[in-house]
């Protein structure tokens, strides 16, 4: 397996409720290093911008809002088959399925307040990476 990186977004319920570390450490406990992280306010053409794929479901403008509702800590993790593994270490999308020790298990709040967002492919970490940093923020 390579090292690969990938796009991780600690969401606005998270912050809210400090935290940042306990999902960091959660991160780095699945052998994850955060080589970039940056505290934002996402805007609301940021954020739908990057939700664009889901512009057609219900859920579309509740998760704009909610993602603008608060700051958020995006990172760039970085690790061997780091999509994945970021994947399996946050849990399934609606906390109520997702297994004991993921982040989303611990501290999720709902299918829509769960925490953290993670690249699902290769392909779409590197372009949401590419939207939040630039090649000199990456510390590796
Ligand atoms: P994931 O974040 O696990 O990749 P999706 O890409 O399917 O999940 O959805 C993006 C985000 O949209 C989810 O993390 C969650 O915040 C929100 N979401 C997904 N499904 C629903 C739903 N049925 N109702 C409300 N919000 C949802
Ligand atoms: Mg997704």
């Amino acid at each position: 397996m390579a090292v690969e990186r990938t796009l991780s977004i600690i969401k606005p319920d998270a912050t809210r409720r400090n935290l940042t570390g306990q999902v960091n450490a959660k991160l780095e406990g699945a052998g994850l290093r955060i080589v970039a992280q940056r505290r934002i306010r996402l805007t609301r053409e940021q954020a739908e911008s990057f939700y664009d794929v889901h512009r057609e479901r219900p859920f579309y403008g509740d998760l704009v809002a909610f993602m603008t509702s608060g700051p958020v800590v995006v990172q760039v993790l970085e690790g061997e088959n780091a999509v994945m593994a970021n994947r399996d270490v946050m849990g399934a999308t609606n906390p109520a399925d997702a297994a004991e020790g993921t982040i989303r298990k611990a501290f999720a709040e709902s299918i829509e307040a769960n925490s953290v967002h993670g690249s699902d492919s290769a392909e779409n970490a590197a372009m949401e990476i590419a939207y939040f940093f630039s090649g000199c923020d990456i510390v590796g």
